[in-house]
């Protein structure tokens, strides 16, 4: 009779075992499969020597081990998820065995640590996938991103299985209204070999907006792929930091002094050439180098490569007042910011008054403190100032006069508005009056054609930078544009 019972229990554990194989990680199903066998073998062993010594051990044995196993476990218990190491294991595998898998990747910020997730979210979660998915598991990445994995092969009509996740999706978005971002993919070589889907979520999320799914283009993994590489080569550039490297190029746009009629003054605009890639335009870079904390090496860079320029111009007799050099204000927390910059031009031994900086405005508190005691240490040593972009943000009037700026750049998004409503204009030239009766001068941006360039001037321009008069160029070519000293 007891050993009936005792075959009877270690049916049922195989049975579970061999039912929930897929629900298990792969360790876990193995970990206690062999468990149960070696009981059974220990007791096959003592019931043919007429035995009992180990009946004991063959209880406390599978406690043991599960105990071990379980408390060691991938899963989550709020969400039923499996963790990333494991999911990192199963799109190995998939890669490796050749099998597609589809990934339905789910994010909610107000649930990335789990506060606000009430029962009946938990059990949703939960079910959600179980009623429609063949053999689907749920991972939770860190960073809290929920990814729904299952096999193409085993849901051989995966695009109905899909519209029904949806369906279902939309369902629970009206009864909970939590904000999400969803993506569905397939797996792909090229990420599965690196493992890199965090990666290319964080990428592919800034994307598309809030409550959208967004489905994955051949393309993106390509530009994902060439962000990837962008990424890789700014490390190197900070890493292996040289201040002639040939990688960050210097292009120049010479700015028109009204008054002297003359282009006395530039500014420096960073551009990237890369081995794979060829030219890289800022659009496509800054953002980048300045959330993974690289921008000031490239900053630094393009400040030596106009120093040298403008210290090769003044051996050549050419009359260049200033060029400016664009820094993000992340860059002045750093609190060798100032002794970075000095250091440069002093290293090339040209005037401070040479080199001007751009600023954009910021709204933080901290950061206004700290702008302006940079641009007054700065400023002392003769470094000139420009706001750039004005007109663009929240202009704070308060904050923009407390900065000893030199110049205020207005964005050609006034220029543009300004040739279209006479109001807009009126705005602008108010605006321009106002600073130009408080001592600053005033620069136009992306100044196009006669018509923008006569209207600046009759709003108290005193610069104009555009395509009007030239493109972004090659430092060398700036030579054509500067005249020699009289
Ligand atoms: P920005 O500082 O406002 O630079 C002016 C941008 O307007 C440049 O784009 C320039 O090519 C473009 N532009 C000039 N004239 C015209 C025009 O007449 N029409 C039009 N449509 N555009 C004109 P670029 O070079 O692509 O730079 C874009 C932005 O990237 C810059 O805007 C700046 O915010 C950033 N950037 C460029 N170089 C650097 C750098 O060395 N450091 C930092 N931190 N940011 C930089
Ligand atoms: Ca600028
Ligand atoms: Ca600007």
């Amino acid at each position: 009779m007891f050993a009936f019972a005792d075959l009877f229990f270690v049916g049922i554990v195989f049975w579970m075992l061999i039912r929930f194989r897929y629900r298990l990680i792969r360790q876990v199903f193995w970990g206690l499969t062999i468990t149960y066998i070696t009981v059974v073998a220990i007791q096959g062993v003592q019931g043919t020597h007429h035995q009992t010594s180990f009946t004991t051990v063959v209880f406390v044995f599978p406690i043991i081990s599960m105990m071990y196993l379980l408390h060691s476990n991938p899963y989550d218990v709020d969400t039923g998820a499996v963790d990333e190491a494991s999911f990192e294991l199963t799109i190995k595998e998939a890669y490796k065995s050749g099998k597609k898998l589809i990934l339905m990747m789910l994010h909610m910020h107000e649930l990335e640590d789990y506060e606000g997730f009430t029962d009946e979210m938990r059990f949703e979660v939960y079910h959600f996938f179980s009623r429609i998915i063949r053999g689907g598991v749920l991972f939770r990445l860190s960073g809290g991103r929920l990814v729904l994995t299952f096999s193409a092969e085993k849901n051989k009509d995966y695009e109905t299985v899909i519209k029904r996740l949806l369906e279902e999706f939309d369902r629970l978005y009206e009864r909970f209204k939590l904000d999400f971002k969803a993506v569905l993919m397939e797996t792909n070589n090229d990420l599965s070999k690196n493992n890199d889907y965090n990666k290319f979520y964080d990428f592919i999320e800034q994307r598309f907006s809030s409550n959208t799914y967004y489905r994955v283009k051949e393309s993106d993994i390509e530009t994902f792929a060439r962000h990837q590489y962008i990424i890789e080569q700014l490390k190197d550039i900070r890493d292996n930091f040289d201040y002639d490297d040939k990688r960050v190029l210097n292009f120049c746009q010479p700015v028109y002094n009204v008054k002297t009629h003359k282009y006395d003054t530039a500014e420096s605009l960073m551009r990237l050439s890369l081995p794979e890639t060829g030219m890289v335009f800022p659009d496509q870079f800054i953002s980048i180098a300045e959330s993974y904390g690289m921008i000031h090496s490239l900053s630094l860079i393009i400040l030596n490569k106009t120093c040298k320029l403008i210290k090769s111009f003044i051996d050549d007799g050419l009359d260049i007042q200033r060029v400016s050099v664009n820094f993000s204000v992340q860059e002045l927390r750093d609190e060798n910011f100032c002794a970075d910059v000095l250091h440069v031009i002093e290293m090339n031994g040209i005037p401070h008054e040479k080199i001007a900086i751009e600023l954009t405005e910021s709204t933080n508190e901290t950061d206004f403190e700290i702008m302006k005691s940079r641009i007054e240490e700065l400023r002392s040593h003769g470094i000139k100032f420009y706001l750039d972009d004005f007109g663009t943000g929240y202009s704070n009037f308060d904050r923009i006069m407390e900065l000893p700026f030199d110049i205020i750049k207005f964005d050609r998004s006034l220029v543009i508005e300004s040739a279209k409503d006479q109001d807009y204009k009126f705005m602008v030239h108010t605006f321009a009056e106002m600073f130009r009766k408080l001592n600053y001068r005033v620069l136009y941006e992306g100044v196009e054609n006669d018509s923008d360039e006569e209207r600046c001037i009759s709003m108290y321009a005193q610069y104009l930078q555009g395509y009007k008069y030239s493109k972004p160029i090659p430092i060398e070519d700036l030579r054509k544009f500067v005249l020699p000293s009289a």
